[in-house]
């Protein structure tokens, strides 16, 4: 009759009862638990990951011992990690592993590295290489210098920085970067990955997206594999996880995230994490993963500010090795205000356009390509609407553009109210006259021509009106 799990184990400890200190008999050995014999493999329940650690580093050649008595040589034993007891809502979680030591030390081979050993299928493993390596999946051009710092993401840029600089030994473990489309998330992440792999060489960093570790850990339970997947992950140094609001379709990779990110964790790895919203309202993510979300660090990422914008595109064509008149520049970043992947966007159909019409990029090639990103004019923008921006822009008051002051300043900032109203609104002359005290259109005429004149002789003024002219282009969307 095959031995049970029970006199299997009973009789281990009869052995080990009498070698190991009673203390530390009590601590180690008494709340394992024998789970069941499959073959040659005896399966024992340990409380916790930290557990398991200890046994493996102090008690496997014991136990391999003991257990080849019983099973013979060919024995090998198994743990059933309890990550996770559970509670009303959520089942316990285990994870089974085998133990790994166990060869290691039959051959005498103590200072053979974990990795060769290891019998994990490496989803990231470059096939050819002999030594098992992780390729990190990381993009070379996403780094710090290329992420430009601005108020809109200073706190998360910083973070981001002090974790590559000392992964797993900083409080914001894990990192969380949040903020939406287009906004830096995947760039920060990787940025982090590759500043790791720069400063500390010899870290294990892999960049998985959430999509992608939900396909393998569907494919690996397929196979019955799990225990290989989590046991893979659990070698990583710096795990960076894209986007894991995708978690939320996922009930089972939550749980095997959920045994990897405590394994992590206490083992002082460094996880960072990017998602599309903050932790708090990431709906269908379980509880226990939001709550350990909130141990380290969330920061969020907004949109750029108009300089922040424009430093970003001049970086951008620096890279690239582009040039672009300054006016356009400012032009498409006053423009583009979603995100920055849009901003990025123009830059290239501006690009695309000017080769494929062999023309210079200019002001007007920019307004063209953009009328296909910024929303067409859907507010009607009226004489009051321009004067007011005017008036606000140049400081003078409203009620002197109305009136026949012809003090310098006053007199520009009505020439130019007229130039815009003319320019952005379907009034004829003779209403525009109208909304200026009175004026006749032969005014409004001579003030268009005025500020054109002025325009192509005087750059200070130039900018002046191009800036408004952007203003109120913006007030028109
Ligand atoms: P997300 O992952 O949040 O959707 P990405 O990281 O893919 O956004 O960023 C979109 C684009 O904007 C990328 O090309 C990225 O390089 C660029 N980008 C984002 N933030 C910055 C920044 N602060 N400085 C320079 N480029 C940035
Ligand atoms: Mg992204």
């Amino acid at each position: 009759m095959p031995k049970t799990a029970d006199i299997v184990w009973n009789n281990c400890l009869k052995i080990i009862k009498d070698i190991v200190e009673w203390q530390h008999y009590k601590t180690w050995f008494e709340p394992i638990r024998p789970v069941e014999i499959k073959g040659n493999i005896l399966l024992i329940q340990v409380p916790s990951q930290f557990f398991y650690e200890y046994l493996e580093e102090h008690y496997v050649n014991l136990l391999a011992k003991t257990l080849k008595r019983e099973l013979g040589k060919d024995a090998r034993l198994e743990y059933r990690i309890m990550v996770d007891s559970g509670n009303n809502n959520n089942k316990p979680l285990t994870m089974d592993v085998p133990a790994n030591n166990i060869k290691t030390y039959t051959n005498n081979e103590m200072d053979f590295p974990l990795v060769i050993n290891n019998p994990v299928k490496n989803p990231f493993v470059i096939p050819g290489l002999k030594k098992m390596q992780i390729d990190p999946q990381l993009n070379p051009i996403y780094t710090f210098d290329s992420f430009i710092e601005g108020d809109c993401n200073r706190v998360a840029r910083r973070a981001g920085k002090t974790v590559a600089e000392k992964p797993g030994a900083n409080s914001f473990n894990p990192l969380v970067v949040y903020g939406g489309v287009g906004l830096g998330k995947t760039h920060l992440a990787q940025a982090i990955g590759n500043e790791v792999k720069r400063l500390h060489s010899n870290k294990v960093v892999l960049y998985v997206s959430s999509e992608k570790f939900i396909n393998q850990f569907q494919d690996h339970s397929r196979n019955n594999a799990i225990n290989d997947f989590i046991h893979f992950y659990q070698l990583i140094d710096v795990l960076i996880i894209d986007d894991v609001q995708f978690f939320n379709r996922a009930e089972r990779s939550q749980d095997a995230f959920f045994a990897i990110f405590n394994h992590l964790h206490q083992s002082g790895k460094q996880l960072v994490l990017s998602s599309d919203k903050p932790p708090k309202d990431l709906d269908g993510l379980q509880e226990r993963l939001l709550s350990r979300f909130r141990w380290g660090l969330s920061a969020d990422l907004q949109m750029p500010d108009y300089d922040t914008r424009i430093e970003i595109l001049d970086r951008k064509m620096k890279n690239d090795g582009l040039d672009m008149p300054k006016e356009v520049v400012k032009y498409v970043s006053y423009n583009i205000n979603s995100n920055i992947r849009e901003l990025e966007g123009a830059l290239i159909s501006l690009l695309a356009q000017s080769s494929l019409n062999k023309r210079e990029i200019d002001l007007e090639l920019a307004k063209k390509v953009l009328r296909n990103f910024v929303k067409t004019s859907s507010k009607e923008i009226t004489i009051e609407t321009i004067q007011k921006m005017v008036c606000e822009y140049f400081d003078v008051p409203y009620d002197k553009l109305l009136q026949k002051t012809r003090k310098r300043e006053i007199v520009q900032a009505r020439q130019i109210s007229m130039y815009l109203a003319k320019a952005f609104t379907k009034n004829s002359l003779k209403t525009i006259g109208e909304h200026f005290g009175g004026r006749d259109h032969t005014t409004v005429i001579h003030s268009c021509q005025t500020v054109k004149d002025l325009m192509d002789t005087d750059s200070l003024f130039r900018e002046n009106v191009m800036e408004l002219q952007q203003k109120v282009q913006l007030a028109a969307m």
